[in-house]
């Protein structure tokens, strides 16, 4: 099948993208990043947008960089630029790890980070990535620019807080401490498939005890969250096969797991559990 007829525009500033969006947005247009995901969805109709917002050749979109501790990732910053870390530390090297279970190749150089935090679908790792990191979104729009914690900003299954004429212009992820460990563990039938759960975690050691504790679960309901019960298990803790143990049934108790054509919801929380524990393994290995 082929898209149904749509208006292209292709602005070249920021400033000119808002106002496109302020006068489309709310006419049915569409911002267009990768296309990794809306193209398709264009394909097969299941998306019939009016117009689409180029915002691929607007100047600063590709902006990646490190201020006062934050790193801030522009909108047009691709998948691929992850390849490899981005930063010394263990912020580069948890982006990196993750960003290779995103996809395959050729969809990684054309899809944003931005785009997949758009697109809010449950099972994107950046999405889990960014709620467990304690990430802020910046939205645009004529009305100004607002910042929205990504703990806020998640509403539901592909549900978030931009509007209509918001353009998500950056996503700020603040860095890690350089003691932060961090473990990523994603449970799919194939590599490159969406997650059918994941599970992100990071913490600190002190004193041989577990501190500043986070665990982040995504592909399991309809939006990727922290674990609240899980971290308080850990905290405190030693960071051993019964504290990790501990902290997985913790958080397959605390998820309403999704059903869907992928998997019932028994052996989701089954996955849960798994993807919970393991991701805590790597984080100590
Ligand atoms: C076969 C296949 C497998 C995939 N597997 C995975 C996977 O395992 N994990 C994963 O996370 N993703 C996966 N994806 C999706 C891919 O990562 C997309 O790149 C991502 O979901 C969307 O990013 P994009 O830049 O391509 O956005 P687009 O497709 O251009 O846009 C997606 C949506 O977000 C909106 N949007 C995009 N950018 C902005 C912005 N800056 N401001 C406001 N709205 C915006 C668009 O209007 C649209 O509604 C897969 C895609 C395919 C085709």
């Amino acid at each position: 099948m082929k898209p149904a007829p749509f208006v292209y525009h292709a602005p070249k500033t920021i400033d000119d993208a808002v106002a496109m969006l302020a006068e489309l947005g709310p006419r049915d247009g569409r911002v267009l990043a990768g296309g990794q995901s809306l193209v398709p969805m264009m394909a097969f109709r299941m998306a019939r947008p009016a117009h689409l917002i180029d915002i691929n050749s607007v100047a600063g979109l590709d902006r990646l960089a490190v201020e006062a501790g934050v790193l801030s990732i522009a909108a047009c910053v691709r998948h691929a630029a992850f390849h490899r870390p981005v930063v010394a530390g263990p912020t580069g090297a948890l982006l990196s790890g993750v960003a290779r279970h995103i996809a395959h190749y050729p969809i990684r150089v054309r899809g944003t980070f931005c785009g997949s935090l758009a697109h809010a679908d449950p099972a994107s790792e950046w999405c889990l990535t960014a709620v467990t990191l304690g990430a802020q979104v910046v939205a645009a729009s004529l009305r100004g620019r607002r910042t929205i914690a990504a703990d806020d900003y998640f509403e539901g299954m592909m549900a978030t807080a931009l509007a209509d004429d918001e353009l998500l212009l950056e996503t700020r992820v603040p860095m890690l401490a350089p003691d932060t460990r961090f473990g990523f563990y994603e449970f799919s039938r194939r590599a490159g498939d969406y997650a059918i759960a994941m599970a992100l975690a990071t913490f600190r050691l002190r004193d041989g005890v577990i501190v500043e504790p986070r665990v982040g679960v995504g592909g399991a309901e309809g939006r990727p969250r922290r674990i609240a019960a899980a971290e308080a298990v850990l905290a405190g803790a030693k960071p051993d096969v019964a504290s990790f143990r501990a902290a997985a049934e913790a958080a397959a108790d605390a998820v309403d797991p999704l059903e869907d054509v992928h998997s019932d919801a028994e052996f989701r929380l089954d996955l849960v559990r798994a993807v919970t524990r393991r991701a805590l393994e790597r984080a100590l290995a």
